[in-house]
């Protein structure tokens, strides 16, 4: 494509818009298995009103010149902190996903391990398990951090012995997930929270995916392990609003247990000509409307509103287990703690099973260790249950009858 000499008129932009959209696979019917996440309409509504009533400020400038912005970030953190246990003189931070969150988590334990302990540059290692999110390998990898990841427990968890194992006189961070993605347990945040306690270290919570979803399973009554910041010895927890918050992208929030703490995590510049320069996050400018969208969402749908949506939210899951697990020779990886199903039938070719499901139309989500299929499920996944559990079934009988027959045929492979 050339840069257009002269603009196009918007009724022609507005169609091309239309027909790039036709070639991405059919996410509002269900059959993309992460990206998007699906909740209530109306609240989705609320959420995209506000952000296009925010869209030209910029949260940059929130302490500056948009007091709006500024309140509605701050009523954010303080609800979050409300939600998630938060304990007097905590605080957190509005960022623009995850990977900042967890990024800025690093980088202030970083800081914490360098002033109390002298540690040098290129030294220093986080101590994960190893189905943390790859947000901490690119903190890693940006702060010449090494990594260590621990082997997982057979149920999926994080395995607390080893991990201990495994700190030494360098070591910045531990790291837990509530749950971690690949196989949606929650690591046993408790008996990590005492490890860090034991070794006076800093552990960060990975709630990116459950943070804003968790809560509301366990007042339904399902069994959800502790995880938050109530937790003795959490310094750090990150919570993605746009993933299960169903806010606008993007938005997320990353808490700290003190001030001090989350003031490592900013940065405070003063060495141009303009003068001091000062932000919490990485990014700079960023968009107001997310602040606004989520300020809106979390008001419209309150607690109750929520509560709702993790009732919806987890009978489907329980629907989709139930399904899966009746498939022949299919088991769930590890029994899922919320929503984020890992699933195969050792039997089988189940990269071949994901390259037939691809033809029929499906986005396989999967995971290498071991290959299976992977589902985030939203309430976009309702209507394509039934089509999925039979498409699943067919692609499955295929992979059998072609493997007692010796026939080769494309795999996927999973990546993300
Ligand atoms: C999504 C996710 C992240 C990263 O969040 P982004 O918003 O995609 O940057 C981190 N950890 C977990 C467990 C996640 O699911």
């Amino acid at each position: 494509m050339i840069f257009p000499e002269s603009g196009l008129p918007a009724d022609t932009i507005r169609d091309t818009l239309d027909q790039l959209a036709r070639d991405d696979l059919m996410w509002r019917e269900g059959r993309i298995p992460l990206y998007v996440f699906g909740g209530d309409e109306d609240a989705f509504k609320v959420g995209r009103d506000a952000f296009f009533r925010f869209f030209s400020e910029n949260a940059l400038g929130a302490r500056r010149a948009f007091a709006s912005i500024k309140t509605m970030q701050e009523d954010v953190i303080a609800m979050a902190l409300d939600l998630l246990h938060g304990q007097p003189g905590m605080a957190g931070v509005f960022t623009s996903g995850g990977t900042e969150s967890i990024f800025l988590a690093v980088r202030a334990a970083r800081a914490e391990a360098r002033a109390q302990r002298g540690l040098g540059p290129g030294q220093g290692n986080l101590v994960l398990p190893e189905t943390a999110h790859p947000a901490f390998s690119k903190g890693a990898q940006c702060m010449d951090l090494e990594e260590r990841r621990i082997p997982v427990r057979s149920d999926g968890r994080a395995d607390v012995a080893a991990m201990e194992s495994a700190i030494d006189a360098h070591t910045v961070m531990l790291g837990g997930s509530a749950p971690c993605f690949p196989y949606g347990v929650i690591d046993p945040i408790t008996e990590l929270g005492a490890l860090a306690l034991s070794h006076k270290l800093w552990l960060h919570v990975d709630a990116c995916v459950g943070g804003y979803l968790a809560p509301f399973v366990r007042d339904i009554g399902y069994p959800v392990p502790d995880f938050d910041l109530g937790v003795p010895g959490v310094a750090s927890l990150s919570a993605d609003l746009h993933k299960y918050g169903f806010c606008p992208k993007p938005a997320s929030t990353v808490f700290f247990s003190s001030q001090a703490r989350a003031d490592l995590a900013g940065f405070e510049i003063d060495n141009w000509p303009s003068g001091r320069f000062s932000t919490g996050t990485l990014v700079g400018t960023r968009p107001a409307g997310s602040v606004a969208g989520s300020w809106a969402t979390l008001q419209y749908l309150g607690k109750a509103g929520y509560r709702r949506l993790a009732q919806r939210i987890m009978a489907l899951r329980d629907q989709y287990l139930h399904d899966i697990t009746a498939v022949p020779g299919y088991r769930m990886t590890a029994q899922p703690d919320l929503s984020l199903l890992a699933f195969h039938n050792p039997a089988l070719d189940m990269a071949r099973v994901a390259a037939l499901l691809r033809e029929r139309g499906w986005l396989p989500g999967m995971t290498a260790r071991p290959v299976g299929l992977h589902l985030m499920l939203s309430l976009l996944h309702e209507t394509a249950r039934e089509a999925y559990i039979k498409d699943l079934a067919t692609c499955s009988a295929q992979v059998a009858r072609e493997m007692a027959s010796g026939a080769d045929g494309s795999r996927e492979t999973a990546r993300y």
